[in-house]
This record gives structure tokens, C-alpha cells and sequence, in this order.
């Protein structure tokens, strides 16, 4: 960690009296572009009943029409069996290393997304190697099983290329025995056998987001201590200045409370300004929802300061050392 001298004796106590948020999960989809990202999203927040009519509340129509406010960062939000997901979208593509690595910082699991057909491609490489650095134990979805060519055996084959490509990546035990889905995100189905044809009553997406329960751990973070959080992604909106989009690290951010905008400098940090939270938002699905309050473990966009940007660290006004950037050496593999 480039900034690891910056780690406080503040936050090495919150580890020590970490909640597990069991109510929450966070998760990044990672992909080959053209394997069928946006489709599964697309599927998922329908599954989750995220669609765009009944998730479209008063307030939310109100705060979109009267400010056109609008949140481009790519991660959203949907429950499933009573629990929030949180779900990032990971560029795929080399060029945006930095960005990955902040996604994946903000996460405890992810669906790796592989055309059964083409298998692992060039960004498979770039995503998978950023996953399993930061320890993340993927879920990996074959995709566009309803493909003529996809057989059984191919899955087999498949499989066992991303098996070699983990294990040449240096995946620990753990990270190599990942779970495996098939899945026709186009059909709108994904299962935890091969199937090319699922029965009717099975054509959904219920095993992969019961996979997400099941296997991405839940976060941890102290909910009684101070507030503390990365910023990962930062927009501009004209009405409410910036929006900070990061995980909370540890405590509660209400409406109205005065926060810090810290960043690292030396080996401690520089508060840049003080300020007041005046909006609290989440994603749910594709809209915008205004929250009272969110808690460690959780990822919000927050309102009210306008100095912070990607990197610095939102904090109760009693936290004076930012958190640690998840900035880290690229992997040294080659893209070919
Ligand atoms: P992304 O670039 O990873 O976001 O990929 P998209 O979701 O945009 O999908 C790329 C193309 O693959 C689109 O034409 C999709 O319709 C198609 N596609 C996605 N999932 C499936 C699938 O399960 N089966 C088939 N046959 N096509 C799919």
C-alpha cells in the first residue's frame, strides 16, 4: 500500500471491534467487454424487482425533476432475502488500472463474467489478476450458455482454463476452489448445473443472487465508532456541487452533520475543508433514492462538501487521519 504509513492506531482499534454487517454485501462485476455485463445487471435488478416503474418513489422523482440531479458512477444497489447488494461496475480495459483498483477496493466478492464460448480473454487476465490481489474469491458465471456451440464439455474446458489462469495468477487455495453458475443473462436464467433448456419455473436469476449470499462475505466495519470514509468515485452536479461515492469504513453519516474532508499528507493528513452533509443518496437500481443516514459496510453518495475528491477521506469532525488509498503496483502480467 503506497499510503499504508497512514494508518491511524484510530482505524487498526475499529478492526479490532468490527461489526459483520450480515444485512449487506458488496460486489464488483467483472468482465471481458461484450460478455454480457450489462445484460446480467439489466437481469438482476429485474429479478430483485429494481425495475424502473416500481422503484421510482416520490422522493426520488422529485429530487431527479427538481434538480436534475443524476449519478453516472457506475455501482447501484438491490435487495435480495432481505439483504442490500451493492454492485460496482469494473472497466475491463487497462487503460482504467486506477479506476479498477479503487471498484475493487470497495468490495468483498465479485461475478466474474466469461462468455462460455470465447472464454477467458485478454481483460479476464487484467480483472481477475486486480480481484484475486485484493483477495476477492470471484464467483465465476459462464455465460451465453444458450449458444449452438456451448456444450457441456466446453463449460468443462472453460472452466479449467480460468482454474490454470487463477493458479498462474497465484489465487490461494481458497480463492482457486471458486463456485461455478451457467448462465443465459440474454434468457434471463442462471444455474448451478449445465442445463442448455432450464424448465419454466427455473428461467431466473435466484441460484446466482443466492450464490452472492452465500459466498461474498458480508463487511465488516465498527458501527460505534466515528465516522470514516474513502471517497472511490466523485461527479459534479450543478445544484448540490460534488457528489463523494465510497464505503463507509467505519460509523453513521446522518443528514446535517459537520464531516471533515481530509487528505493524506506525510504521514498523517491535512483536513482540506469542514463542512456539512446536506444529501445522503443511494442507487436503487437505475434511480436515485435520498436516505436519513448509512452505516459502515454500506456505499453512499454524499452532498455538502465541495474540495474532496477520488482518494481523500470524508470523516467525523473528530477523525483527523485519512484512510488508506486503495492504490497499489500494477500486476506485472502481460495482456497478450
Ligand atoms: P458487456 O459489454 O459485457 O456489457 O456485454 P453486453 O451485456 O452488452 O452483451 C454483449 C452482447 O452479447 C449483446 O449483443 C448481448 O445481447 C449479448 N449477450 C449477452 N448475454 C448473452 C447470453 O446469455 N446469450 C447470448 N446468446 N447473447 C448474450
Amino acid at each position: 500500500h503506497r499510503f499504508s504509513s497512514a494508518a491511524s492506531p484510530q482505524v487498526e482499534q475499529n478492526e479490532a471491534s468490527s461489526d459483520i454487517l450480515h444485512n449487506i454485501r458488496n460486489l464488483a462485476v467483472i468482465a471481458h467487454v461484450d460478455h454480457g455485463k450489462t445484460t446480467l445487471m439489466d437481469r438482476l435488478l429485474k429479478q430483485c424487482g429494481n425495475s424502473l416503474l416500481q422503484e421510482r418513489t416520490m422522493d426520488s422523482i422529485s429530487l431527479e425533476r427538481e434538480r436534475g440531479i443524476t449519478i453516472a458512477s457506475k455501482y447501484t444497489s438491490m435487495s435480495w432475502g432481505g439483504v442490500d447488494l451493492n454492485v460496482v461496475d469494473t472497466p475491463g480495459h487497462a487503460d482504467f488500472g486506477g479506476e479498477v483498483e479503487r471498484v475493487i477496493g470497495m468490495v468483498e466478492g465479485a461475478i466474474l463474467v466469461v462468455d462460455a464460448g470465447e472464454g477467458p480473454l485478454a481483460q479476464t487476465k487484467f480483472v481477475v489478476a486486480k480481484a484475486l490481489k485484493f483477495g476477492l474469491r470471484p464467483i465465476l458465471l459462464l455465460n451465453k450458455v444458450d449458444r449452438p456451440t456451448v456444450t457441456a464439455e466446453r463449460c468443462g474446458e472453460v472452466e479449467s482454463m480460468i482454474f490454470d489462469l487463477f493458479a498462474n495468477l497465484g489465487a490461494t487455495e481458497e480463492q482457486l476452489e471458486f463456485p461455478v453458475l451457467y448462465a443465459s443473462a440474454k434468457e434471463g436464467w442462471a444455474s448451478r448445473t449445465f442445463v442448455k433448456v432450464p424448465k419454466e419455473e427455473e428461467r431466473n436469476m435466484a441460484p446466482l443472487l443466492d450464490a452472492v449470499l452465500k459466498f461474498v462475505p458480508p463487511p465488516k466495519g465498527d458501527l460505534k465508532a466515528p465516522f470514516q470514509m474513502l471517497v472511490s468515485m466523485m461527479e459534479r452536479d450543478n445544484y448540490f456541487g460534488r457528489i463523494l461515492t465510497g464505503r463507509i469504513a467505519s460509523g453513521q453519516v446522518r443528514v446535517g452533520e459537520r464531516v471533515h474532508g481530509l487528505r493524506v499528507k506525510g504521514s498523517g493528513g491535512e483536513v482540506i475543508e469542514v463542512g456539512k452533509v446536506v444529501k445522503l443518496m443511494k442507487k436503487r437500481g437505475t434511480t436515485i433514492v435520498p436516505v436519513d443516514s448509512a452505516g459502515a459496510g454500506d456505499i453512499v453518495s454524499l452532498c455538502g462538501l465541495s474540495n474532496p475528491s477520488i482518494g481523500h477521506t470524508v470523516s467525523a469532525v473528530e477523525i483527523t487521519t485519512p484512510l488508506p488509498a486503495t492504490i497499489m503496483d500494477p500486476p506485472t502480467i502481460s495482456m497478450t
